[in-house]
Order: structure tokens, then C-alpha cells, then sequence
């Protein structure tokens, strides 16, 4: 020992000696690099603290040149539009001097003037659009006037679509006289084309059926002797125009002039394989017909022999004309209108797109159009606006004499600006219609806007909300607005809760109740005057269910947003049951089932619910299996079940359920024994214990117990037992009866020697015998799981 510790001082110290050394030195080296990157860390983050300034600031400094440039552009617009009218104003006044030899007059009779007589341009229109003629500065102004005026009237029978017939949109059927009070817009521009009498036809849903009227332009109303005829009936004008009987017969109208009749053709008849489209309104009711199709709602007439092929079921509606049958049509949602007919597929419509262009703010538009904060510009291909020949902007909404103008757009640009006296006005609903060479209807569109209103925040904000597990929550609605303007409900909605109601900024709680999803709003300019205002739709996109009859009207459904419970009966193959679906707006479909196997539903009109009879499931692979079974839907990205399906196993012989084989087994077994199993006849006894004798008889006097085994005489011994024991002349003349013992149990205990007799059960379905001294009582439960379970109970 003593050697080894001296071994270990001599060799092993100096070596620990040096380790430590070396582990000094890397000790060292550890606490050099750490500090090294101690201090490098501090410059990197310094570094990034600085840059994250920089950035802040670069990013403040962008959002308040954002600002600027939007204040500025307000103001060139504002300004451009103060330029225009003065110049308009200027002109006006220097014509009227040289026309009137200054005789005095306010300007705004003069403009009045120049509205009605649509030749008499100015200089700043000149510039704008060179079109007009050049003698015009040698001769009187005054004369021109007259002429000029006259000649439009008599000769060019030019009705410009600015100028046409009835209000826009929602009177436009009505055909009421119609004054342009906004001539003064250096817009206008008029055409001196070939002669043209245009008139458009609208379309109308009376009842289911749709029915096509025809509207003629004011100028042709006040004719003397005003006849419109389509092939040799004469058609009578109703509320909406001038109904048409078919499309097959070309439509003349008829009218006194200078003591001749005067016929123009206003509709040409539809050929074999010709259609007809019309925009609808917000209503979906009514519509205009167009030439092409861009975005939006849309009605087709079509060939009874063309189907539509765009893949989404799609029902056609009945028409007036035989031969001829309607679709509806949402280009906003589903692809381009696609027909076939006799094997090819094709597309009646060329297809267009007019963009609008601006700072958005978003509502639910899908009705009046898009809301903007400033007038938007508008946006095609140069190609498109080759063919757009005047675009007519005004006023939207019922009520006379509405503000209206129009401009010639510039086929070199995508982008075309809309009069700057739009933003004049501040705000407001407006239309816009494109019209081509022809005075065709092209297209039209609405948009709104209100530079008061700044942004509407909602909130939970989401493209649909489905319900947490105690139903849906109140809805947050921010409108930021600028001071002098107010937000208020177009409807008296009392459970609507004002929270803040301040210069700038409105605040409003929507409680979960779905006739509040949608809810109609009103933007004032209260410090203008007259005050500008605009509509806007506020729409939370909940989702809502309900259980009704398949055939339940809309009105009587109760709308829910918590599970509902079904059972499996509700799922029969004749169950009405169905499950009705308010979808939000924008999503029209959505997919339903047990686990993975949904299937699509989709809507068919916007209007309307999706509608789910339950009786479609009756197959599904869930309602087969006891338990409770979620019914879920997807829709957009969200999941949810909707409902939960209880299916349970109910005893055969009473109302005991269970959802588990084993406790109904359990329970058929204590409860019903008996008929399931019974005791084994007489006859299986004995084949089972061959030592009983074939029959066992009881003496009806004595009681006692007497076997008969002789086949041939089976009645041997207990007749000798009676005549040898009782007294025969008793039974003298009467048949003696005995009893017959078939009860094994009797048996066992009456007569001693059996009284060991085996325990014998039988199963009443298959009649196979238990021995109970064999098995046990498990073992008949066992049996009856394992055979006969679906025979002691069912599904419900
Ligand atoms: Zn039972
Ligand atoms: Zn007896
Ligand atoms: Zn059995």
C-alpha cells in the first residue's frame, strides 16, 4: 500500500499538476471569447435597435406623404371641378352676351337655356371634344341656337342615352319626363350620328313569371297618335312599358307627323338561335338588357333546346313566350354563362369588365355597389373602351329630376376618371352606364361614395362566424367619420346599442339575432348643404341553422346557433325532417355529414335557404352504430357540428336503451330470460335422459306417479292401478282420465328417482340446449351476444 501511494505521488501528481494547468488556460480562454460576444451582442443590438427606428420613421414619414398626396389630389380634383365650372360659366355668360347683345341674365338661367338645346356648345367643350361644327363662328350665335335645335328635333331624331327615358334603376320603368338640371357639366358631348330611335327593353318578374316590356325614350312619348305594335297586335302600355307578346315579330311603332304616319322598327324579332340578357337591379326583380356580360346579376331568355353548362345546378324560370325559358345568373359568383345546345357548348356573350378603381371602403355591397370614400375611376382594356361610346353617370335612387351628366371616354386610356363635379357632391348613390356607337346599353354598374366616411371596422370580422359553444356574440361596429357627419339606422332598430356617439367616431353593438345580420345604415354630411348621404349595408356574416318540416315556409323558421339533437327516426327513409341553412352572403355553400363523408349543397338563388332533408342520410354508415354521432358541416374554412344524432339500442320487450351492446344484454338477460331460453319439452328430455319412460301419468284419485312403457298398451298400468285401488264401479261407464306429467320440474320433485333429473335450458331461437351442470349462466348471456344480440334489440 504504502508503495502504491508513493507510485501514485511520483507519477500521478505532476500529471494532475499539468491538467490543471491546461484547464486553467482553457478556463481562460472561455472567459475571453464570452466576453468577446458579450460585447459583440451589444453592438448587434444596438445596431437593430437603430435600424428598427430608421424604419419607424421612414414609415411614418411614408404614411404622412400618403396623407398629403391624398389631401392634394382631393383638392386638384375639388379645384379641377371649380376650374370647370367657371370656365363653363365664363363661356355661357360671353355667349349669351354676344346672343343677347348683353342683355342681362343670371347664369343660371343660362345654363338652364343651353341644357335644351344640345348643339349650343361652349369653347371649353370644343377643346374637349372637337366634334362640332366649324360654321358655328360665322354666323349668330342666336340664329345657331335656333337651328341647330330645330334640325336636332326634326331631321336628326338623335335622343342621346343620357337623355333617355324614365329614372334610373329603381323608377325607370315608369317613364317619367326627365330634365338634365346638370348641363352645365363640360362632360356632355353630343353625337350627330345617323338617325336612331332607341328604346330598350326591361325585364320584370310578375308572379314566377318573367315578362319582357318595352321602353321607349321620352322624346317619342309626346308624339301625336303614338302606336306600338309587334306583328299585327297592337300593344298596350301597362306600369312598366309596353308589354310584348312574343319575340319572333319585329315591334313598329307608329306616330302622326306633318299629317303622314310615321313607322320606325324599335325591336327587331329574336332569330332561331338568338337570346336575350338583362342586368338586374339590386332587387333581382327587374333588369335592362345589355349587350355584354361583365359582373353581376344577371337574366337570360334563352331557346328552350339551350341548357346551361357553367356545372352549378341552376333551375330555369318560366317565361311569357312559349319556346322560351329564363335563367338567373350571378356572374359574381359562378363562371361565364356557358350554354349547349345540340352538342357544343358555347358563350352568347361577349365578355367585358369595367373595373372600378379607388379607396374602398367595405360595406356589404353586393346590392347598390361597391362604397368608396372619393368618386372611383373606372377601368377596362383600351379595346373595351374602342366600343364605349358615352358613359351617362347620375343620381341613383327613386324621386324625380336627379343629377346626371356624361362624358365621351378617352379610348387611349384603361383608366378614365369621372367628371370632377362628382366630387363636388361629397357623396351620394350613383350609376353609370356604357353605351355603345348604337346607344346600345353595354353595361351598367352603381357605386357609392362618402369622403366623410373613413372606415367601418366589424368586429368579430371573419367571411363567415360560426357559433362558440354558447351560441353566437354581440358584433362591434366601428364607423370612423369626420366631424359634421352622422351614422344612422335606416330602420328603428331597438336592440341596436349605441356604445359611442362621437364627432368622429360612431359605435355600435349588434346582438346575435339573425333578422340583424343585416343591418341598413345612413352616412350624413350634416355641414353641407343640401346634405349628402349615402346608404350602407353592415353585414355579419353569422352562421344559423334551424329544424322544420322539409316544406317549412321561410317565416315560420325558429333560426338557432347551438346543436341541435336528433335521433335516428329522424332519419328514415319518409322522415320530413330537415335541417334549413341561413348562409352568410357571400358563402353559398357549404358541405354536410357524419366523419368524413360530406356532401355539397349549394344555393341556388341568394334569397333563398340551404335546405337538407335528413331522410339523405339514411344510409350513413354512423346511424348503423349505437353512440352519439356528430352531424358537422364545413363551411369556408370553418367546421362546426350542428347537430348531435343519438342512436341507441332499445330492448325488443320494453323502452330500455342503451348505447352499449353489453349493459342492453345485461339488462334482456335479467329482465327477459324467459324468452329467450325455456325448458326443454317432455320429449327432448327423455332424448337427452333416455331412462324416462315414454309416458308418466298421475291416477286421478291417489295422486300417485305411475310410468308407462310398453308402446303397445300405453295406458296398461295405471288402468290396472285404478281398477285394483280405487273402486271401478265408480268408474263404471265413465272414461277414467288420467293426467298426463310433461313438466320436468314436476317431475324432479314429485317423483324421487328423477329428482336428480339434469338442468336443461333451450334457446328459443336456435333451440340449442344447455346443460346447466355443464355451463354456467354466463355462458347463456355469452350465447346470446355472440348469436342473437340484433335479435333482442333495435336502433333507434
Ligand atoms: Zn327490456
Ligand atoms: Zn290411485
Ligand atoms: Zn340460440
Amino acid at each position: 500500500m504504502r508503495l502504491l501511494r508513493r507510485i501514485a505521488k511520483a507519477y500521478l501528481a505532476p500529471m494532475m499538476e499539468e491538467h490543471r494547468t491546461v484547464l486553467k488556460r482553457l478556463e481562460d480562454d472561455v472567459r475571453t471569447i464570452r466576453s468577446l460576444l458579450e460585447s459583440e451582442a451589444t453592438k448587434n443590438s444596438k445596431h437593430v435597435e437603430e435600424t428598427t427606428q430608421n424604419i419607424q420613421k421612414i414609415t411614418s414619414k411614408i404614411y404622412n406623404l400618403q396623407k398629403n398626396l391624398e389631401s392634394i389630389q382631393h383638392d386638384v380634383k375639388t379645384m379641377e371641378a371649380e376650374l370647370q365650372k367657371l370656365k363653363t360659366e365664363i363661356a355661357v355668360v360671353f355667349s349669351n352676351i354676344t346672343s343677347h347683345g348683353g342683355a342681362p341674365s343670371t347664369s343660371k338661367e343660362i345654363s338652364h337655356t343651353r341644357l335644351d338645346s344640345p348643339n349650343h356648345e361652349n369653347d371649353f367643350l370644343r377643346e374637349k371634344a372637337p366634334i362640332q361644327s366649324s360654321k358655328r363662328k360665322d354666323e349668330r350665335p342666336h340664329q345657331v341656337k335656333h337651328e341647330t335645335s330645330t334640325e336636332t328635333k326634326m331631321k336628326k331624331k338623335v335622343i342621346p342615352p343620357e337623355k333617355r327615358g324614365g329614372r334610373p334603376r329603381v323608377g325607370y320603368l315608369e317613364n317619367q319626363d326627365f330634365t338634365v338640371r346638370s348641363a352645365k357639366s363640360t362632360y356632355v358631348t353630343r353625337k350627330t350620328k345617323s338617325p336612331s330611335l332607341r328604346s330598350e327593353l326591361v325585364c320584370v318578374r310578375r308572379g314566377r313569371v318573367w315578362q319582357v316590356y318595352l321602353n321607349l325614350p321620352d322624346d317619342m312619348l309626346s308624339k301625336p297618335g303614338l302606336e306600338v305594335w309587334q306583328g299585327g297586335s297592337r300593344l298596350f302600355k301597362e306600369a312598366y312599358g309596353w308589354p310584348l307578346v312574343c319575340l319572333d315579330k319585329d315591334i313598329e311603332v307608329k306616330w302622326d307627323e306633318d299629317g303622314a304616319q310615321k313607322v320606325h322598327k324599335v325591336f327587331e324579332a329574336l332569330q332561331a338561335n338568338d337570346a336575350l340578357l338583362f342586368k338586374l337591379d339590386h332587387t333581382l326583380e327587374r333588369g335592362r338588357q345589355v349587350k355584354r356580360v361583365s359582373k353581376g346579376a344577371y337574366l337570360t331568355i334563352v331557346p328552350e333546346t339551350w341548357e346551361l353548362a357553367t356545372g352549378i345546378p341552376n333551375d330555369p324560370e318560366p317565361t311569357q313566350f312559349p319556346g322560351y325559358k329564363a335563367y338567373y345568373l350571378d356572374t359574381t359568383r359562378t363562371k361565364r354563362p356557358v350554354f349547349s345546345a345540340e352538342g357544343r357548348t358555347f358563350v352568347p356573350w361577349k365578355q367585358i369588365e369595367f373595373v372600378l378603381v379607388g379607396q374602398i371602403i367595405a360595406d356589404y355591397d353586393k346590392e347598390i355597389g361597391p362604397l368608396f370614400r372619393y368618386p372611383p375611376c373606372v377601368k377596362a382594356p383600351t379595346d373595351v373602351w374602342k366600343e364605349i361610346n358615352l358613359v351617362v353617370i347620375g343620381e341613383e335612387g327613386p324621386g324625380k329630376n336627379k343629377w346626371r351628366t356624361s362624358f365621351k371616354p378617352n379610348p387611349e386610356d384603361e383608366v378614365q376618371s369621372l367628371p370632377p363635379e362628382l366630387s363636388i357632391r361629397r357623396g351620394g348613390w350613383y350609376f353609370l352606364r356604357f353605351y355603345d356607337e348604337d346607344d346600345h346599353l353595354v353595361d351598367s354598374m352603381d357605386f357609392r361614395f362618402m369622403g366623410a366616411l373613413k372606415e367601418i371596422r366589424v368586429r368579430p370580422q371573419d367571411n363567415v362566424i360560426v357559433p362558440g359553444p354558447s351560441g353566437h356574440v354581440v358584433a362591434r361596429v366601428e364607423f370612423h367619420h369626420e366631424k359634421g357627419s352622422e351614422v344612422i339606422p335606416m330602420e328603428n332598430l331597438h336592440s341596436v346599442r349605441f356604445v359611442k356617439k362621437e364627432p368622429w367616431l360612431t359605435v355600435v353593438e349588434i346582438p346575435p339575432d339573425p333578422s340583424l345580420d343585416l343591418t341598413r345604415w345612413r352616412v350624413i354630411l350634416t355641414a353641407q348643404d343640401p346634405k349628402p348621404e349615402v346608404e350602407l349595408s353592415i353585414n355579419i356574416p353569422r352562421l344559423w341553422w334551424a329544424v322544420a318540416d322539409i316544406e317549412a315556409k321561410p317565416s315560420d323558421l325558429h333560426w338557432r346557433d347551438k346543436m341541435v339533437t336528433f335521433s335516428k327516426k329522424d332519419f328514415c327513409a319518409t322522415s320530413r325532417v330537415a335541417l334549413f341553412f341561413k348562409l352568410p352572403l357571400s358563402l353559398p355553400r357549404l358541405r354536410i355529414g357524419f366523419e368524413h363523408h360530406l356532401r355539397t349543397y349549394t344555393l341556388s338563388h341568394p334569397k333563398h335557404h340551404i335546405v337538407v332533408g335528413l331522410a339523405e342520410f339514411t344510409d350513413a354508415e354512423a346511424l348503423q352504430k349505437p353512440g352519439e354521432h356528430r352531424l358537422r358541416i364545413k363551411i369556408g374554412r370553418q367546421s362546426i357540428d350542428v347537430a348531435k344524432v343519438l342512436v341507441s339500442l332499445q330492448c325488443k320487450w320494453c323502452k330500455f336503451t342503451s348505447f352499449e351492446v353489453d349493459s342492453l344484454i345485461e339488462h334482456v338477460f335479467s329482465s327477459h330470460k324467459n324468452e329467450i331460453f325455456r325448458n326443454p319439452t317432455y320429449d327432448e328430455m327423455r332424448e337427452l335422459v333416455p331412462e324416462l319412460p315414454a309416458k308418466i301419468y298421475q291416477c286421478p284419485y291417489c295422486e300417485i306417479y305411475v310410468e308407462e312403457d310398453d308402446p303397445r298398451n300405453p295406458t296398461s298400468m295405471i288402468t290396472r292401478h285404478v281398477e285394483e285401488e280405487h273402486h271401478p264401479r265408480e268408474t263404471l261407464g265413465r272414461p277414467v282420465s288420467f293426467r298426463i306429467v310433461d313438466d320436468i320440474e314436476e317431475i324432479r320433485t314429485k317423483i324421487s328417482k328423477y329428482k336428480n333429473l339434469p338442468r336443461f335450458q333451450v334457446c328459443r331461437f336456435c333451440g340449442e340446449k344447455f346443460d346447466l351442470q355443464k355451463v354456467q349462466e354466463n355462458d347463456l348471456l355469452e350465447h346470446i351476444r355472440e348469436v342473437h344480440w340484433d335479435k333482442v334489440c333495435q336502433l333507434v
